[in-house]
């Protein structure tokens, strides 16, 4: 029999291996800054087109090539940084396997400029699915230039993969912004589709912080220096008052590369504690410079995580420098620790509530118990009623009562009622906890989640205004300008008209800013900024976890971020008003992800209780 074992054509290996090292445009962005970054170079600019789908190009004054290394630099396993394997961690080049120029070569129309500085030509090398197509000189300036034009033209599976432009843009700034954040001496910029996105010139770490996200940032950051035996860190953090409702301003590098790590996010969290809210996210860029022999070997160069030898104290040690450093600039925020501790408080009822319900035969009883039959599953603005049929004026369904939402404050109104509004001899609807409203129907008594019910209420409100393309607004007193993150800007962008069919008055207000002339009417008394953010926010995070319609996506974000919360007290009106919007629902029973809104013990089940 004759052989059959056969080496694969280097264009099939290359492609094999550039799946791996090259997912998608801002892959190709980190390799060829990297590279630039390891030739040294003072000044790196990043051109985009289409979100990297059309071209990624990258431009440096870095040492060159020679017209050899040049033609060598497409080979796989070609580098020149590295003669034997060795640990990631101790090589100071950010790349070393040789590989990148291979695969992206591979899959990519690829077109390469360079001239070493002693050179009086440079050369040109156009290579497309790993064949040369042109080689020959060319007169260019000193450094390097590499051009990757329609990436995956030759894998259409894979070019079908990548995501929508906004997307894809994202992930490309957040590599650039890393690999600027970790190099603040060498100045970048970056273009998308002709459009100056940053231009950031070389200065100390806190300027480059400044120039990546904005002027307000000058004014938070709050320096973090710490030394010991096992490492050094060192850089910013944000101050408490300033952390945010997005996850997304948070960097660490380990001997200056990024990586991501659950575990000293937490680390830090946990230095904040007693300062910023639960559900808020502290600004930082943090430089840890330990021994590499402390650090894992078995770290792929693609991937971003990193294990410690001793992560746990790792793990102290950056939690302590975060709270030596908060404490010693003498950082004194507003700090509502009523309101902490309130949170705090309504979490243990919460779980002491459920707790009643554990048994299996008390779920099952109660499950029993769940009686939707009473409640009219079409849009029941009649029938619903008939619950209430019977009882005395004083219950929750009375006739003049206003069925627009818009008549009614949610936020803080109870705060305002007088006592004598407040005080009702028989009251018909109350709170329990702040988290429940329990009230008195004619089959007996019906207990309702706040949130979920008040989420379902302003998710059809928010469908609908979506639809008919027209919301109530408010104009602001003092409009708002927000600057946000260039993938952030261009998302807004894409969603500019549902976000003004939600009721919000914006404008585009320079590069990567909007100003924030007006509120939907139904928000009031909060901050613009806040709700406008949370609710992109929530956008994105609803994008990433569920395949929802822009529309539906929509709504629900919105729904989320301004229905009443647990623990919001509620006026008796209040109460009643949300009951009564919540029986005009379409879909009254559960909150838009599914959420339980309501249910009824009804006499029976009561009076069961009693029996001996
Ligand atoms: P690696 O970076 O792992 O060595 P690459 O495939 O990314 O592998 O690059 C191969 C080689 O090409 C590098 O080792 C370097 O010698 C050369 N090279 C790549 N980009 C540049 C650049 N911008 N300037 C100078 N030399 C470069
Ligand atoms: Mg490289």
């Amino acid at each position: 029999m004759s052989d059959i074992i056969q080496l694969l054509p280097d264009s099939i290996a290359n492609q094999i291996a550039a799946g791996e090292v090259i997912q998608r445009p801002a892959s190709v962005v980190k390799e060829l800054l990297e590279n630039a970054i390891d030739a040294q170079s003072k000044n790196i600019s990043v051109i985009i087109k289409d979100s990297g789908k059309l071209l990624v190009q990258v431009i440096d004054d870095g040492v060159g090539m020679s017209e050899t290394d040049a033609r060598m630099s497409f080979e796989r396993h070609a580098t020149s940084k590295i003669k034997a394997a060795e640990d990631l961690f101790y090589i100071k080049t950010m790349g070393f396997r040789g590989e990148a120029l291979a695969s992206i070569a591979a899959v990519a129309q690829v077109e390469l400029k360079t001239r070493q500085r002693q050179d009086e030509i440079g050369v040109l090398i156009q290579i497309e699915g790993s064949q040369v197509k042109k080689h020959e000189p060319e007169a260019c300036p000193e450094g390097t230039s590499i051009a990757v034009k329609n990436l995956f033209y030759n894998i259409p599976a894979r070019r079908n993969f990548l995501k929508s432009n906004p997307v894809e843009m994202k992930h490309i700034v957040d590599e650039f912004q890393r690999v600027a954040l970790a190099h603040p001496e060498i100045g970048f910029s970056l273009y998308q589709n002709d459009l100056e996105v940053y231009n950031l010139k070389p200065g100390k770490l806190s300027h480059r912080i400044v120039g990546i996200f904005g002027k307000n940032y000058q004014k938070q950051l709050t320096p973090c220096d710490e030394e010991t035996d096992l490492l050094t860190i060192k850089g910013y953090l944000g101050k408490p008052e300033f952390a945010k409702k997005t996850r997304g301003e948070q960097f660490f590098f380990v001997n200056n590369r990024f990586i991501k790590s659950n575990y000293l996010n937490h680390a830090i969290k946990v230095g904040y504690e007693g300062l910023i809210p639960e559900d808020t996210y502290p600004f930082y860029v943090l430089f840890i410079e330990m021994d590499p022999k402390h650090i894992d070997v078995n770290v792929h160069p693609t991937k971003t995580e990193v294990k410690f030898d001793d992560e746990r104290t790792v793990y102290g040690l950056i939690r302590a420098a975060t709270k030596q450093a908060l404490g010693m600039h003498n950082i004194s925020p507003s700090l509502d620790f009523e309101r902490d501790t309130n949170v705090q408080l309504k979490m243990n009822n919460y779980q002491l509530l459920n707790k009643d319900f554990n048994t299996e035969e008390d779920y099952q009883n109660e499950k029993k118990y769940l009686r939707f039959e009473n409640i009219p599953k079409e849009k029941g603005s009649t029938n619903w009623q008939d619950l209430f049929e019977g009882l005395k004026d004083d219950s929750v369904f009375s006739e003049n009562f206003n069925k627009e939402e818009n008549s009614v404050t949610f936020q803080s109104a109870a705060n305002e009622l007088s006592n004598s509004e407040i005080t009702r001899t028989t009251p018909s609807a109350f709170q329990i906890h702040q988290i429940y409203i329990a009230t008195q129907i004619k089959s007996g008594l019906m207990l309702i989640d706040q949130q979920a019910a008040h989420e379902r209420i302003r998710y059809e409100r928010y469908i609908n205004a979506l639809s008919n393309q027209s919301s109530a607004s408010q104009q602001s007193l003092f409009p708002e300008t927000i600057t946000l993150n260039p993938a952030d800007f261009e998302l807004v962008n894409d969603l500019a008209t549902e976000i003004r069919a939600l009721g919000f008055i914006f404008e585009v207000f320079g590069q990567n800013s909007i100003v924030i002339r007006g509120m939907p009417a139904d928000i009031t008394g909060t901050n613009g900024k806040e709700v406008f953010e949370g609710l992109i926010e929530q956008y994105k995070f609803n994008k990433s976890e569920l395949s929802l319609e822009k529309r539906d996506n929509m709504a629900r974000a919105m729904a989320k971020q301004s229905c009443i919360k647990s623990g919001d007290i509620l006026s008796e009106d209040e109460m009643k008003s949300l009951i009564d919007q919540l029986f005009g629902c379409e879909n009254p029973n559960y909150s838009p992800n599914g959420q339980l809104t309501f249910f009824i013990l009804d006499l029976g089940r009561i009076a069961s209780f009693f029996k001996k």
